[in-house]
C-alpha cells in the first residue's frame, strides 16, 4: 500500500473541485478557511483548538454556541436536549431501541433502504419490530404509500429515515401518527424545516450536511427521554449525556459543526437554504428529465433533494461519464454499488454553481456521446 501523500504547499479555494460526495460531503469553503486561520493557534490561547481541554472555557463556549445556533435554526425549545455523541448514526440504530424499546414491547419501522434495514436489525436485539411497509421489492426506488402502512397503535415509537442516501429517495411529508417519531435524518438534516411536535428523537451523523465525520447530533425531547429504560449502560444512556458533559466529546468536530451552523444562519437559516436546495434539485432533475439519455432511478414523487441518482444508457458510458466529469473538476459522482450509475449528492454546502457546472457538463456529454 502506498503511504498517504501529504501536500506540502497550501492550496487555494479556487483549486477546490465541485464535490458531489455522498459523505463525508463537501463543507463550505468559508468554514474550512476560517478553521485554517485558527490553526495552529486559536485566538490568544497559544494552542490550537485541538489541544485544549473539553472542560475549558473555550470549548464550553464553542459547544454552547453550536447549541444556540441549532436552537435558532430549528426553533428548538428548552424541552429539547441537544447531544453531541460519537459512534455515528450506526450506533444510533442500537442506542435508540436500547433506551426506548422494552423486551415485551414493539416499535414501528418504515423500511425505505439499507440504513433503515440496519436500524431494524439492531432494534430486534431489544424487542419487537413491526415493519409497517417496505420498498425493498423494487430496490427501494420509492417510498411506500401512506395508506399501505400497517401501524401498531401500541408502538413505542415510529422510526423513519427521512432521506435515503444510497437510493436517492426522501420522505416529503412528515408522517402524522400517534406515537413519537424517531428519525434518522443523517442525509437531510437542516436542509428543510422539521415539525418538531411530531418527533421524540432526531439523529444525524454530521458528515453530510452539518460538519465532518466524528460527531452525531442527537436531538431528544425531554418528555420522550423520560420514557427510557432505567438499566441502560452509562455511556449508551441518553440521560447521561443530557445531564452533563460525561466524557471527552469530539472537540474538533463540534468546533467545525459550530462554524457550519453559523454559516447556515448567514445563508438565511433553514428558509434560505431550503430555497437554494429546491432550486438545485429542480435544475438537476430538469436536466435528467429533459432527455432519454439520462434516466432517474427513483419514482418522481419520492425524489430526494439531497442525493440525485441516475443512469446512462450503458455501463461503459457511465464509466466514461465519471472519468470525463473528473477532468472537468466534477468529482465523487459514482453511484452506490447497489444502484449503480451516477449519484450527485447536493447537500447544503454544495454550491448552486457546482450544480450548474454539472448540468452544463451533462448537456455537453450527451452531445458528444448520445
Ligand atoms: N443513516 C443514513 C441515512 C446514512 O446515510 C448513513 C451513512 N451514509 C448512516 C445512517 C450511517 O452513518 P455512520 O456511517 O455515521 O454510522
Amino acid at each position: 500500500m502506498q503511504p498517504v501523500a501529504h501536500p506540502s504547499a497550501p492550496t487555494t479555494a479556487s483549486a477546490r473541485a465541485h464535490n458531489f460526495s455522498a459523505g463525508p460531503g463537501a463543507l463550505p469553503t468559508a468554514v474550512l478557511e476560517a478553521a485554517r486561520a485558527e490553526l495552529p493557534v486559536f485566538g490568544d490561547l497559544g494552542t490550537s483548538v485541538l489541544e485544549i481541554s473539553h472542560r475549558s472555557p473555550t470549548y464550553t463556549e464553542i459547544a454552547a454556541s453550536a447549541r444556540t445556533h441549532l436552537r435558532a435554526l430549528l426553533g428548538l425549545g428548552d424541552d429539547w436536549h441537544i447531544l453531541f455523541l460519537q459512534g455515528g448514526a450506526s450506533q444510533q440504530f442500537y442506542q435508540v431501541p436500547l433506551n426506548f424499546l422494552r423486551a415485551d414491547a414493539s416499535a414501528d419501522y418504515l423500511d425505505t433502504g439499507t440504513w433503515s434495514a440496519k436500524a431494524v436489525k439492531e432494534a430486534l436485539r431489544c424487542g419487537g419490530v413491526n415493519v409497517v411497509a417496505s420498498s425493498k421489492d423494487e430496490n427501494y426506488s420509492y417510498i411506500p404509500a401512506r395508506d399501505s402502512w400497517e401501524l401498531d397503535p401500541e408502538a413505542a415509537y415510529f422510526h423513519i429515515t427521512s432521506n435515503n442516501t444510497i437510493f436517492g429517495t426522501q420522505l416529503h411529508d412528515e408522517p402524522d401518527v400517534d406515537m413519537p417519531l424517531v428519525c434518522d435524518a443523517s442525509s437531510d438534516f437542516l436542509s428543510r424545516h422539521l415539525d418538531l411536535d411530531k418527533y421524540g428523537l432526531i439523529y444525524a451523523g454530521a458528515q453530510k450536511n452539518i460538519g465532518p465525520a466524528g460527531v452525531t447530533v442527537v436531538l431528544v425531547k425531554d418528555a420522550f427521554l423520560q420514557t427510557r429504560k432505567d438499566d441502560v449502560a452509562t455511556m449508551l444512556d441518553y440521560g447521561t449525556h443530557a445531564a452533563k458533559l460525561f466524557h471527552t466529546p469530539p472537540v474538533f468536530a463540534v468546533y467545525l459543526v459550530e462554524k457550519v451552523l453559523a454559516w447556515l444562519q448567514e445563508q438565511g437559516g433553514i428558509d434560505g437554504i431550503a430555497e437554494v436546495n429546491a432550486r438545485k434539485a429542480a435544475k438537476l432533475y430538469g436536466a435528467i428529465d429533459a432527455t432519454d439519455f439520462y434516466r432517474g432511478t427513483v419514482h418522481p414523487d419520492a425524489r430526494s433533494e439531497m442525493n440525485v441518482c441516475f443512469r446512462l444508457p450503458s455501463d461503459d458510458l457511465e464509466a466514461t461519464f465519471l472519468a470525463d466529469a473528473a477532468t472537468h473538476g466534477l468529482v465523487a459522482l459514482k453511484g452506490h454499488r447497489s444502484v449503480g450509475g451516477i449519484r450527485a449528492s447536493i447537500y447544503n454546502a454544495v454550491e448552486e454553481a457546482s450544480v450548474d457546472a454539472l448540468v452544463a457538463f451533462m448537456r455537453e456529454f450527451e452531445q458528444t456521446n448520445g
